[in-house]
């Protein structure tokens, strides 16, 4: 006995190019493509740019600047509706023939009074089917001048069910789903039909999207089964919400993923935070892009809303930052040095990053911190110079600049060991060298550890700033 082959995997993101790529439209992907990738499967990107008002080229390049950025390219597309439309219109034609939908010419204005007549009966309001055809049905003559629309001929009886890989089993009576239109008096398709000629022709097996479209499921459905189709599997993840309940939006500070590149994320900090929102896997916290691959599949899918949560995210990429290659990051951080109008050339950036990069948990901050090496020199105000170097502290610190100056190696451990033996001779605490020392040298009183920032400055640097003070010993 042979087995059917199971067919391939295929999932689809589906954006409308009306914005950004915002948090929710970037998770909806992430688990489409970490869906397909597990099932060896394809991933399609399609833009569902029929809504001629509200897309936008721009929108149309953010989404793929959002997705290249969190690297997840589509096997197959971006595929445009627009590009489709003769495709829509012969399923259209081919409905039209075979009867599963028809012509309606009841006016925009006679389709709310039919509407409103049904409300004032207690009734859903809805079209009142005038001009579905019906065996031994009279319809009314044809009104001159009138362009119809087209309905979806909606079965009546029954329900349509399907058993959400998300929330579980989901049906609805049939009786509450209006004719849809399908095309409009000029002959453009609407968006459901749209989508479904899509997932039809693209062959999609698994549809995950946000659950704004459980209404539009089972009318989806039924379009694919009037069209001889196998509906895909449907989940619909819950929505994100903002730290304080609401739904995730534009108040809640920055909903473009990009805006997360500017503010120095990193691409691979993104994704697993993303993926945890709405997924889990035991209690995995960090964790690959392989490993999430090799985790993903959609029975751990939440059935309840996750919350965004900007602290975690934060820890997640100072993690991502931590276990990054200096040269990594002194790669990603050198341009936003330069936007600081720094020079990233000026210091060993390596070695900075390595410094600083146990404490940041963003690349702007990476930036910020190398700005000691890479900005400007300022001396140190009057007030700071007044409280920290003081006669006693100028004394050692002249002291401290002569045996720098004879030091064989300018290395951390030189230096480190510099530091402890003036300490031991001058008998003094820690504070009252580093402090003063951080004061002359870099003009600020609070820097990473002093012996790495002398190291990082280089002997020359350090001596000609101490020199500038002319300290006595
Ligand atoms: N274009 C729809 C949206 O951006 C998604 C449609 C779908 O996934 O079926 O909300």
């Amino acid at each position: 006995m042979t087995t059917p082959a199971t067919p391939i995997v295929r999932t689809r993101f589906a954006p409308s190019p009306t914005g950004y790529l915002h948090l929710g439209g970037a998770r909806t992907a992430l688990f489409s493509w970490a869906y397909a990738r597990h099932h060896k499967g394809v991933f399609i990107l399609r833009i569902e740019d029929t809504d001629l008002e509200r897309s936008t080229p721009q929108a149309v390049q953010a989404i793929l600047d959002g997705m290249a950025w969190l690297d997840m390219q589509p096997d197959e597309g971006p595929f445009y509706q627009m590009k489709r439309m003769d495709r829509y219109r012969e399923v259209i034609a081919r409905m039209l023939k075979d009867g599963s939908a028809y012509h309606c010419y009841s006016t925009p204005e006679e389709v709310q009074a039919m509407r409103d007549k049904a409300r004032s009966l207690g009734r859903k309001p809805r079209y009142d089917g005038t001009w579905r055809p019906e065996r031994g049905k009279v319809l009314p003559a044809i009104p001159a001048g009138v362009r119809p629309v087209v309905r979806f001929r909606n079965p009546q009886d029954g329900a349509t069910a399907w058993n959400d890989l998300i929330k579980g089993p989901i049906s609805i009576d049939n009786a509450e789903l209006d004719d849809l239109i399908i095309a409009r008096p000029d002959g453009t398709p609407t968006y459901n039909f749209c989508v479904v000629v899509d997932d039809w022709d693209m062959r999609i097996t698994h549809v995950l999207r946000g659950d704004d479209h459980v209404n539009n499921t089972p009318r989806q459905i039924n379009i694919l089964r009037a069209l001889g189709a196998t509906p895909p599997q449907y989940g619909h993840v819950p929505m994100i919400l903002g730290p304080d309940g609401e739904k995730l939006s534009k108040r809640h500070g920055a909903v473009s993923v990009m805006e997360y590149d500017k503010a120095g994320y990193l691409p691979e900090a993104m994704i697993n935070y993303l993926a945890r929102l709405g997924w889990s896997h035991g209690d995995e916290e960090i964790f690959s892009r392989e490993q999430l691959v090799e985790w993903f599949d959609t029975h751990n899918l939440s059935k309840s809303a996750a919350q965004w949560d900007p602290k975690k995210l934060n820890w997640v990429n100072a993690h991502y930052i931590k276990q990054s290659d200096n040269d990594t990051l002194a790669r990603l951080v050198a341009p936003r040095i330069e936007k600081l109008g720094g020079n990233p050339t000026a210091a060993k950036l390596d070695d900075v990053m390595g410094l600083l990069k146990d404490r940041a948990e963003t690349l702007n901050q990476l930036a910020e911190g190398a700005m000691l090496f890479c900005g400007p020199y300022t001396r140190a105000s009057d007030e700071l110079a007044a409280e920290h170097l003081t006669p006693e502290a100028q004394v050692i610190l002249a002291d401290f600049a002569a045996q720098a100056q004879a030091l064989p190696a300018w290395t951390t451990e030189a230096l480190s060991s510099l530091i402890k033996a003036t300490l031991t001779k001058h008998n003094i605490k820690m504070g009252k060298l580093g402090i003063p020392l951080r004061v002359a040298v870099t003009g600020e009183k609070h820097t990473p550890a002093i012996d790495a920032v002398l190291t990082i400055l280089g002997r020359d640097t350090v001596l000609k700033r101490l020199a500038e003070y002319n300290f006595q010993p």
